[in-house]
């Protein structure tokens, strides 16, 4: 297995967090509306994305960097208390 899969139909992104670049499939796509943060998960709202792994080990240090007012070339601070509560309960196992 060399795993290599550049496969073109899989535009990758960089996650915020861990600065490691993932297919954009991977990641949460997260917009900003109003000051807020708002996760993406079907990637249909409109507007500036910024991509993070669904994890708070990625989402914390992103929010603590304020590597999204960089993403959204806005000052913020951005609200990401709603994102924060819908990556925990992605973490979540499933039961
Ligand atoms: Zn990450």
């Amino acid at each position: 297995m060399s795993g290599r899969t550049h496969a073109r139909a899989c535009p990758e992104r960089t996650c915020l967090g861990c600065r490691e670049r993932a297919a954009k499939g991977d990641l949460l796509r997260i917009v900003e509306i109003e000051g807020e943060c708002v996760p993406d998960p079907r990637g249909t709202l409109p507007g500036r994305g910024a991509y993070v792994h669904p994890t708070l080990v990625c989402l914390d240090p992103a929010v603590r960097r304020r590597a999204f007012n960089r993403a959204y070339r806005a000052r913020g601070p951005f609200d990401t208390t709603a994102l924060r509560q819908y990556v925990e309960r992605a973490e979540q196992p499933l039961q």
